[in-house]
């Protein structure tokens, strides 16, 4: 054996070291890996939407001994409890042997994904075909969700109070719905449209059927029948819709992705491959040392807007909750607290990689992303975590053993995002971006890697405990 240069042996211990999560990880770590996603794959197949990410996190919370949140009832070091947001969001929090004042640990992931809202008044019939008008949620490619099979998920909510629960289109001998897109053969015209104008907005049409009400008289008889059957299953009329939230989304199931199975391919991973690691890490924290909070969060992909997103008051509330049930001021405890904001980060993609810096793109089985800032055009509207607080969590997942990179969401200048980093920084909390890449973000079927999301649910797991 040849002994070590001396230039090697600087290089190893002074450049930064990015290796292959799966390469440097032995096998045992690599099983765990795998059986961690089996139950991954399970919840996404059960929460398509916010409401019901958030009502599947709250069952599996309850068998963990968790209960919801009491005020004015005494909580001691241990005691399991949660705060439902109108069943959009929810945070659950594991108390701690500090007082709340010491600051709380917060992990923040979102269980909205991009999908097609039905707009209020959305049934209408052409040529004998009776379709839905929708309204898109959050950033997509409209061309991607055309030709594909789509179910219906969400609720209509009733004058008398009461809510109807709709979800059509998962199980197999279920009807599913389709956006109908043009054939090549007349698409000429189409063709030279932009990428971006290919399917338009208001061409994101779904048919939903085409048998009419028998009947020689009167006019649609295809809508008038559509009606009849939602009447017959759900007691509505047309005029339920307007005080409905239906959400299209993607009909198909979550799956293993290669021949390897190393990767998962499913929708609405953005950011469910977050949130259901922040879920479970807190189910599984026992007595912490300082109180534990992992919040599931609505309208990420909107913006953070309106009061079940996290640019509301909140978490400031669960916060303030926990600060006067312990008696202390919860403005001190929000300025000593600390967040993991855990979304997903691009990855980068063997065919896409010019859209990349790759010094500081993430890359699938590098395990967790680390990301200080996201934002677009010289870091606007980002928080950009504080060298102190990276320095911290770097010590964090390395002393823990943690496979994780540092990401950027893509070069200088050609786009940019956001995540909930910025409004909890804006609480006085500090805050990182911590999350999984992504293939294909925002698309109906987005691809991760098995590796990353058992990392990523080590560190939720290892912040909080
Ligand atoms: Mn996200
Ligand atoms: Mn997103």
């Amino acid at each position: 054996m040849s002994e070590k240069s001396k230039s090697e042996i600087l290089r190893e211990e002074l450049f930064l070291k990015r290796k292959n999560g799966r390469l440097i990880s032995d096998e045992e770590i690599l099983k765990k890996a795998d059986d961690y996603c089996v139950g991954y794959k399970q919840f996404l197949d059960l929460a398509k939407t916010e409401r019901e990410a958030v009502k599947n996190a709250v069952d599996m919370a309850k068998k963990a001994g968790f209960t919801e949140f009491q005020r004015g009832k005494k909580y001691n070091a241990g005691d399991r409890v949660y705060f439902n947001n109108r069943g959009k969001t929810v945070a659950f929090a594991v108390i701690g042997k500090e007082n709340a004042e010491n600051g709380v640990n917060i992990t923040a992931a979102h269980v909205d994904s991009p999908r097609l809202d039905l707009k209020p008044n959305p049934l209408y019939e052409d040529i004998e075909l009776a379709l839905f008008k929708t309204h898109y949620y959050g950033g997509i490619k409209k061309y991607q969700w055309t030709a594909i099979p789509l179910a219906l998920h969400g609720v209509f909510a009733l004058k008398d109070g009461t809510v109807k629960e709709v979800s059509i289109g998962e199980k197999d001998d279920e009807p599913k719905f389709v956006i109908n897109d043009l054939l090549p053969h007349l698409a000429q015209e189409q063709s030279k449209r932009t990428l971006s104008e290919g399917i338009k907005g208001e061409e994101l049409n779904v048919l939903v059927g085409s048998h009419p009400f028998k009947d020689d008289k009167g006019s649609e008889l295809v809508k008038l029948n559509i009606l009849k059957l939602l009447n017959e299953k759900y007691g509505v009329t047309e005029a339920d819709f307007l005080s409905a939230e239906l959400e299209m989304v993607p009909a198909t199931k979550a799956c293993d992705i290669g021949f390897d199975r190393s990767l998962v391919g499913a929708y609405g991973q953005d950011d469910r491959v977050c949130a259901y690691p922040a879920l479970t890490a807190v189910l599984e924290v026992e007595v912490p040392q300082k109180t534990a909070i992992a919040i599931l969060a609505d309208k990420e992909e909107i913006g953070s807007e309106g009061n079940t997103g996290l640019n509301s008051d909140f978490l400031k509330h669960i916060i303030g909750d926990i600060s006067k049930m312990q008696d202390c001021d919860y403005t001190v405890a929000l300025r000593n607290s600390k967040c993991l904001s855990a979304d997903v980060n691009a990855g980068t993609d063997p065919t896409f990689q010019d859209v990349m810096e790759r010094r500081n793109a993430s890359f699938l089985n590098y395990g967790v992303v680390v990301t200080k800032y996201t934002g677009a055009r010289g870091k606007s509207s980002t928080s950009d975590a504080s060298a102190e607080y990276v320095a911290e969590i770097r010590n964090m997942l390395d002393n823990a053993g943690i496979v994780w990179q540092s990401g950027e969401l893509g070069r200088v200048d050609l786009g940019g995002g956001g995540t909930v980093a910025m409004y909890i920084a804006n609480m006085g909390v500090d805050v990182v971006d911590l999350g999984v890449p992504v293939l294909s973000m925002h698309a109906p079927f987005e691809t991760t890697a098995k590796f990353d999301i058992y990392m990523c649910y080590r560190a939720m797991y290892e912040f909080m405990k």
